[in-house]
């Protein structure tokens, strides 16, 4: 039994690397070329329709278990005053680990000078989109249609009514007896469909990368080896450096076991390059592996993937670095504090989907008289430094989970040391037949009554 558990994250793992080898030989050897059979059958055939397949079974997860997990969060709190701190804590860590990101990326990229001396010209054209303003997203927290809210996954106003339900429920008192129980239900069964769905990865991390690097233009990364190094440099400083020691100071816990149960959540991020599609696996990892109450995980997970991008501000502040050097704007320093504090804001409203992080940036330059074309320039590595920032986005969100629950009492520190506890393993998967049987006569005799 031990041995399956083992195996999946083993096998992710090595359907990672496999993917990386196959992507690199299709892209080395030519045969990614347009109208190739290789191309179009094998990239932009099976490995396309495997990875949609997987991040669409991903992202069908996401509403429902963000729905029943925070309806059973709010109601499991044991005492509603601890809401109002489990959202202040949460967002005073989020923003506070975002502004640490973006300015210490931007002293890295300063003192490395990238970008001086560097040819302006690129033939590829970004044209720029504008981020909502500050007013409109405080205004779309409240759903007009909770359901439109949900058709479109709306993080925000997603999270407010599934808070406000719970809290009505709350009210209303023993009458939503039902109802919180038929949730509780509801959220384990959503529980059990992120384990199906994990249990496949494997195969869709493979071809999801395998298409990623296989379409990635690798000559590019050498042109652009200053700003790849520096970005991927300052990414991994956050996630080892600046965020375990986050995780240390304010809660004490271990980051070498944080480090080792985050792995999957941080594979599936950089395999999808999404934090919201990464969600059922974000909050499964820190509710199951590593203790943390869902009273808090089903608020701070989806919180954080839609306000929290440490990764994608870190990008952010190299690329200002580095395309300032390159059209030899001096941005000085009021311009440097406008872009910690616009890439802040704009995390707040952007959801954590693939590629945000280039709108984020076009709206930064704007602000602080950057031409926007030269986001062309770094255009062509984004996709690969979207799936590395977007793991660190997921694993800051985790950080900041692990020290909310901790610091209000709602970690299971047995669990966060267990190396074992919540391992994903398809033995669960075994129908027992005599459930089989007794939920088949439930419903005959509930149908027969009608
Ligand atoms: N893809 C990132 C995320 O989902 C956002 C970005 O940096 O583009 O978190």
């Amino acid at each position: 039994m031990e041995n399956t558990k083992m195996s999946l994250t083993v096998k992710v793992l090595v359907g990672m690397a496999l993917g990386i080898i196959v992507g690199l030989i299709i892209n080395l050897g030519g045969l990614n070329a347009p109208g190739s059979f290789i191309n179009d059958n094998i990239v932009n055939g099976l490995f396309h329709v495997v990875g949609k397949m997987f991040i669409n079974a991903l992202k069908m997860l996401v509403v429902p278990l963000v729905f029943f997990s925070l309806i059973c969060g709010v109601c499991g709190i044991g005492d509603i005053k601890m809401l109002g701190r489990v959202g202040g804590k949460s967002f005073a860590l989020y923003m506070m680990t975002t502004a640490i990101a973006i300015a210490t990326a931007i002293l890295i990229a300063a003192s490395f000078g990238i970008g001086k001396g560097m040819e302006q010209t690129s033939d590829v054209v970004f044209a720029g989109k504008d981020s909502p303003p500050l007013t409109q997203v405080l205004i779309d927290i409240i759903p007009q249609n909770p359901f439109h809210a949900m058709a479109n996954g709306d993080m925000l106003p997603l999270i407010f009514f599934s808070i406000l339900l719970g809290i009505s429920m709350l009210l209303v008192g023993r009458k939503a007896k039902g109802f919180v129980e038929g949730a509780e239900v509801a959220n384990e069964i959503m529980m059990k469909m992120v384990t199906i769905v994990m249990s496949v990865a494997p195969y869709a991390v493979f071809a999801l990368i395998a298409k990623s690097i296989a379409e990635l233009g690798l000559d590019l990364l050498v042109s652009l080896t200053g700003y790849v190094l520096v970005l991927v440099g300052s990414l991994m400083i956050h996630l080892f450096v600046t965020l375990m020691i986050v995780l240390k100071v304010f809660s004490g816990l271990s980051p070498a076991v944080f480090l080792k149960k985050i792995r999957n959540a941080q594979i599936f991020a950089f395999s999808t390059a999404s934090s919201n599609a990464t969600i059922p696996v974000t909050m499964r990892t820190v509710t199951e592996r590593m203790g943390v109450n869902n009273s808090v995980a089903s608020f701070s997970v989806p919180f954080g993937a839609t306000i929290n991008m440490d990764g994608t501000a870190i990008m952010q502040g190299v690329a200002t670095v580095f395309i300032a050097n390159v059209y030899g704007v001096d941005l000085g320093i009021t311009g440097y504090l406008t872009v910690i504090l616009m890439s802040v804001l704009a995390s707040i409203g952007t959801a954590g989907v693939p590629g945000v992080g280039l709108i984020m940036l076009s709206m930064v330059f704007t602000q602080v008289g950057l031409p926007i074309e030269g986001i062309g320039l770094i255009l062509g590595v984004d996709r690969l430094m979207d799936m590395i920032r977007t793991a660190v986005n997921v694993s800051g969100d985790a950080v900041v989970s692990s020290i909310v629950a901790k610091s209000e009492g709602k970690m299971d520190l047995a669990t966060y040391n267990d190396p074992d506890a919540g391992t994903v393993s398809t033995d669960g998967f075994h129908i027992d037949e005599t459930v089989e049987k007794e939920l088949a006569d439930t419903v005959q005799q509930t149908h027969n009554q009608a």
